[in-house]
């Protein structure tokens, strides 16, 4: 496997640049960058880093080395520290591309060894993804807690229950003449029932981990001049809607992001909601209906002078807005006023308790991806036919299915960890 190198830090300029060099070729690269002996492991040495053709000096900086197994990758790893300038970082990068068996790494790659090489399962993979993406502090939580291993935890353990059911069902198969108790597929039914539940539990999660990961939608929707874009501004607390007296100059969705209690929402002023003259506003109108219907909460705002809360569902936030003209909120309506700030604290209440309340710290690591409800629906899925099965091959070959769903959402599906299972619960053959 070849040597792979990259900088790490975002590219520019900044106080410090560090790079990551991975593969068996990278202590003979950091000996040629330095002129010098190898650090000792896991500890910052103080290193002068030259053009190994020249011996010229690019930078001193602090140079770790991190021996196979125990690193990022698995492999043998060093980081040079740099100054981030970018002729530094250059210099560095151009050296390196000269050298021996090393190359340039492709994106994602020293995380991809990472998973190859087995430090990591697919979900740690993508809770470190997350992690780095994570704007707000709820979603800095759940990805910590999923690349620390909670949910690949969670799956395995259910996928170690799985192969042990299927360790079972393979006996009642293979050695049906054995000291094997015969009524195997019935006493599996118990377990296959706890597994389907908790399961299921599990998979009704109300989509909190995919909502936070993604961001919750909030449309603002109501009449024109009702004063959305008003709303949206001060809920912003920056000019990011074009507010003007006209009716429908709201001509498409305005979008802003919000941290909301941790939660990043993306609030959507949408146009007004009326029978459009012009096509670009038709066209506003209908992308706009679109958004509201997708939206995960809605506001509902209507003013004394225009609009009503006849749209409204149960769900809805209703907004009276312009209460400075001297209207009263009917009761469940939230009277604000765009333009004073008035009541704005009891709306951006009403907005972190129902943002919130989906969010509620739960001891369980929850569903963050498609891709894990899918080999979970999968898995559920098998394993109600399981339940169901009295044919001990049929039911062998469900408990299969179910397993492999689990071990793809983990990305460790190994077969021969089930002859393990076997021979370590049963001692057959002696
Ligand atoms: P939209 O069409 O619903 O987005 O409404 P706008 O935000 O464009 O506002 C329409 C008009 O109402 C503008 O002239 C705003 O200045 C005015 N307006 C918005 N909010 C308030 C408010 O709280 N009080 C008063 N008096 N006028 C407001």
């Amino acid at each position: 496997m070849e040597t792979i190198y990259a900088l790490s830090t975002a590219p520019g300029r900044a106080g410090v640049a560090v790079l990551r060099v991975s593969g068996a070729h990278a202590v003979p690269a950091l000996e040629a960058l330095t002129g010098a002996g190898v650090p000792p492991p896991r500890a910052a040495s103080l290193r002068r880093f030259i053009d190994p053709e020249t011996q010229a000096p690019i930078d001193r900086g602090l140079a770790i080395f991190f021996p196979a197994p125990a690193s990022f990758t698995g492999e043998d790893v060093v980081e040079l520290h740099l100054h981030g300038g970018r002729a530094v970082v250059a210099g560095v990068l151009a050296a390196l591309a000269r050298l021996p068996g090393l190359r340039a790494a492709a994106p994602g790659e020293f995380t991809r060894r990472a998973f190859e090489n087995g430090k990591l399962d697919l979900t740690e993979v993508e809770g470190l993804a997350d992690l780095i993406e994570a704007e707000t502090e709820a979603q800095r939580l759940q990805a910590l807690r999923q690349m620390e291993g909670a949910l690949g935890k969670l799956y395995e353990g259910w996928r170690a229950r799985l192969l042990r059911a299927l360790a079972y069902a393979e006996a009642e198969i293979d050695f049906p003449d054995e000291e094997v108790p015969g009524d195997l597929i019935a006493k599996l039914g118990p377990e296959i029932a706890r597994l389907q539940s908790e399961i299921g539990a599990h998979l009704d999660d109300g989509r909190r981990g995919e909502l936070l990961r993604d961001g919750i939608e909030v449309a603002i929707v109501g009449p024109p001049n009702v004063g959305k874009s008003s709303l949206l501004n001060r809920l912003a607390g920056r000019e990011a809607a074009i507010v003007a007296d006209e009716a429908g100059t709201t001509r498409d969705v305005l979008e802003v992001r919000l941290d909301i209690g941790g939660v990043p929402v993306t609030l959507a002023d949408t146009a007004g909601l009326r029978e459009a003259i012009g096509t670009v506003e038709r066209e506003g109108v209908r992308r706009a209906l679109a958004r509201a219907e997708k939206a995960d909460l809605r506001l509902v705002v209507a003013a004394p002078d225009a609009g009503d809360f006849a749209l409204a569902r149960a769900g809805d936030i209703k907004v009276l807005n312009k209460i400075d003209l001297g209207a009263e909120p009917p009761p469940g309506v939230i009277g604000v006023s765009a333009a004073t700030g008035a009541g704005l604290e009891a709306l951006e209440a009403a907005l972190k308790a129902r943002v919130g309340s989906a969010f509620e710290a739960s001891e369980h690591p929850v569903i963050t991806r498609a891709r894990h409800r899918e080999g979970l629906a999968e898995c559920a899925a098998a394993l109600a036919r399981a339940g169901q099965g009295s044919d001990a091959d049929l039911v062998a070959e469900d408990l299969r299915l179910a397993a492999r769903a689990l071990g793809r959402i983990t990305g460790r599906v190994d077969v021969e960890e089930l002859l393990d299972v076997i021979f370590r619960d049963f001692c057959i053959g002696k």
